[in-house]
């Protein structure tokens, strides 16, 4: 019922870059090897996101928009997904219980697209036929058009587009074999091919961190105890006011995690002197069963069975290749 998802909205979707990251994700789930995303006005006039992936079948797209009706899981693992991240099954229900939604799905048996939508819910509407390429799009217009309060706590068209880019920018960061593209009131953000070797992963990071980044930047790749850190570390004199270009990932996964950011701060601290913030872009490759995932479902943080371990790898490898690049 369209007032307990717009409650669950309220936990899923408090932001336009919270339905831009639930829709991407839904996006790589089903496989796409090409997303692209266009928003308009900062995301509160429309959000559209097109992927090639296996599309939905239409007698499955009204129970993708309705609550608790979907599930993905399929195995142990994923059933640890949804201990761990949560709402599964919720994103689409509650992102159309507050937006005026249109969903157009085309699976690789399907002779056309079939499409179904509504305003704040869906209510006995059936699919129709559409006319769409192999794949899905789904456009949310007017998000919070029936929650005034919700829409009035939106920032400027800047800062929420800002946070769109960030939340685009993390996942192309983890998944370098998707191609990702980003327009913003019909001006071109980013378009990222897929990226095949260093040279494609070094192009992605250009368009995404910067030309600065990377001509002041250095490759880093150490192993240890079997785990592996590797990425790009910005050098001392690429300090930024902002703690914004600081991306960690453990196993794929975007991390905030304090142990982790401080055991990199540790290690620039002695290099740099100012109260700048390093940029990093780093990957750790650790054993899944040395890491607990079992946290707090919206939040990004993780514990280690052996933090101590992870902790020395961060600050020893960076710490020890800053003081090689000291003059
Ligand atoms: P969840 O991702 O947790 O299953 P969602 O509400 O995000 O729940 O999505 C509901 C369902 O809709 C998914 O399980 C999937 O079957 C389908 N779906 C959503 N987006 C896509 C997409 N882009 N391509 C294919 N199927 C999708
Ligand atoms: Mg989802």
């Amino acid at each position: 019922d369209t007032l307990v998802n717009q409650i669950a909205a309220g936990e899923v979707v408090e932001r336009p870059a919270a339905v831009v990251k639930e829709l991407v994700e839904n996006s790589l789930d089903a496989g796409a090897r090409a997303v692209e995303v266009e928003i308009e006005q900062g995301g509160a006039g429309l959000i559209r996101i097109r992927d090639d992936g296996k599309g939905i079948a239409a007698d499955e797209l009204s129970l993708a928009l309705t609550r608790h009706a979907t599930s993905k899981i399929g195995s142990f693992d994923d059933l640890e997904r949804v201990a761990t991240l949560g709402f599964r099954g919720e994103a689409l229900p509650s992102i159309l219980s507050v937006s005026r939604l249109k969903l157009v799905s085309r699976t690789a048996d399907a002779e056309h697209a079939w499409e179904l939508g509504g305003a704040g819910h869906i209510d006995g509407a059936v699919p129709r036929p559409a006319a769409h390429p192999f794949g899905t799009m789904i456009e949310v217009r007017d998000l919070f058009f029936n929650t005034p309060a919700r829409r009035k706590f939106l920032k400027t068209e800047a800062t929420e587009f800002r946070q769109i880019q960030q939340a685009v920018s993390r996942i192309a960061l983890s998944r370098f074999d998707v191609g990702f593209a980003l327009r913003h009131n019909g001006r071109r953000v980013f378009d990222l091919v897929p990226a095949a070797g260093d040279e494609g992963r070094l192009s992605r990071i250009r368009e995404i961190c910067g030309d600065e980044f990377v001509t002041q930047s250095t490759a880093i790749d150490e192993s240890r105890l079997g785990m592996r850190l590797h990425g790009w570390i910005g050098l001392p004199s690429f300090a930024r006011p902002q703690a914004d270009l600081q991306y960690i990932y453990v196993n794929g996964r975007l991390i905030r995690d304090r142990l982790l950011a401080f055991a990199l701060k540790r290690a620039f601290a002695d290099v740099m002197h100012s109260t700048h913030h390093p940029a990093y872009v780093v990957y750790l490759e650790v054993d899944p069963a040395s890491v607990d995932v079992n946290v707090h479902p919206q939040k990004t943080e993780v514990r280690f069975r052996e933090a101590r371990q992870v902790h020395d790898l961060l600050f020893g490898a960076v710490h020890q290749l800053l003081r090689r690049l000291r003059p």
